[in-house]
């Protein structure tokens, strides 16, 4: 159950979120709670979860471990600072930041190598399910980046399915689209790396989720997760979503 707080939240509020979030998670069981906040707030974010079972990750990463790139942050970095995970390729920084099947791939290696534990998004955008091609979409990021991975670092990632028309609009993929696009994503996953790696492969679904429709999402065979965004930033809210 992550949470992808986008560009929300300075270091004052993400503790104050802390402070009410913990005691409501506190007896969650048998699911992992994952909180992305900026990259500035991951160092208070982190002491603000110690000690209890939510994990901190970063929102983004660059593939090199260090170098003259002005206003990047590398693997290690986040490592350092407190981050478990890295949300890669949210479909943001694909539309408004160039991000490409290529660097997806260059910024996971990165990530597994600082042990960090990547959540890999795909998606297609709405003109590409209106017109069919959503599964060719879908193959084509697969191909494009995470087939380059090798098996052990395909087995150390989680993807998230996450159809852009459904991010920030409140339109959710209903349950049984979802599903289907799950299905199909693990499928692919089963031809290039086996039906072992697939089976063991968390597939988490992000658009418009909310406490009303987490549970007939997650009742679908193929939804392992959720990648929450806006209904994360309440305390209230992503903890009905973890308590689902
Ligand atoms: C996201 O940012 O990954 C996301 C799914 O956003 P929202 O839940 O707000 O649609």
């Amino acid at each position: 159950m992550a949470g992808n707080w986008k560009m929300y939240k300075t270091a004052p509020e993400t503790c104050a979120f802390f402070e009410k979030f913990r005691p409501l998670v506190e007896n969650t069981e048998g699911r992992e709670i994952v909180i992305c906040p900026t990259f500035v707030n991951i160092p208070a974010a982190a002491k603000a979860v110690e000690g209890s079972r939510i994990e901190i990750g970063g929102q983004n990463l660059y593939w090199k471990n260090e170098g003259a790139f002005t206003g990047e942050i590398s693997a290690p970095m986040l490592a350092a600072a407190g981050a478990r995970w890295v949300i890669i390729g949210h479909s943001e920084r694909r539309q408004y930041f160039g991000e490409t099947d290529e660097t997806v791939c260059m910024k996971t290696v990165a990530a597994l190598a600082a042990g960090l534990k990547p959540i890999v998004c795909v998606g297609e955008r709405l003109e590409e399910r209106e017109s069919g091609r959503t599964e060719a979409v879908l193959a084509a990021q697969f191909g494009g980046g995470i087939a380059r991975l090798s098996p052990e670092q395909f087995a150390a990632i989680a993807i998230a399915y996450e159809p852009v028309w459904a991010i920030g609009t409140g339109k959710t993929a209903t349950p049984e689209i979802a599903a289907d696009a799950h299905a199909f994503i693990r499928s692919q996953a089963a031809s290039l790396f086996g039906a072992g790696a697939a089976g063991s492969l968390r597939i988490l679904y992000g658009g418009s989720v909310k406490p009303d429709n987490t549970k007939i999402l997650m009742a679908k065979d193929d939804i392992d997760g959720v990648l929450v965004g806006g209904a994360s930033l309440d305390p209230a809210s992503f903890a009905s979503i973890a308590n689902f």
